[in-house]
């Protein structure tokens, strides 16, 4: 069980700013931006990479709710960055889907 496993299930903390039937969004423990949210489906999906067809609507509104929360954090009028990333040479730590929010500071391109 992944540590957003736990979280969704209630097992462990987390700073909730945003949950539905489909999915729960919380603050980063160690923020990389002054604005760091992650978006995770309740569905355990390992990563973009795993999803299906049948996963077509949920993941549109992953992003239908990452954008509400980047609104809600005060980050439209700036702007933000979406970014989700899988597998190894990706940087993902955890084996769960997850978009993270990060907004409230420039963001540097190419990504590192
Ligand atoms: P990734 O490296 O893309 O898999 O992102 C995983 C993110 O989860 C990292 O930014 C971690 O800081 C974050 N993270 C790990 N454990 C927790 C936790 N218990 N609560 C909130 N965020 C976490």
């Amino acid at each position: 069980m992944t540590v957003f496993a736990r979280i969704i299930a209630g097992e462990i903390p987390a700073d909730k700013v945003y949950e539905d039937d489909r999915c729960v969004a919380f603050r980063d423990i160690d923020p990389k931006a002054p604005v760091h949210v992650l978006v995770v489906p309740r569905k355990p999906l390992v990563s973009v990479a795993e999803a299906g067809e049948e996963d077509a609507e949920l993941l549109g509104h992953l992003l239908l709710v990452a954008a509400r929360v980047a609104r809600e954090q005060g980050l439209d009028e700036r702007g933000y960055r979406l970014v989700t990333n899988v597998g190894v040479d990706g940087g993902q730590t955890v084996g769960h889907l997850h978009i993270h929010v990060l907004g409230g500071r420039p963001m540097g391109w190419p990504p590192g």
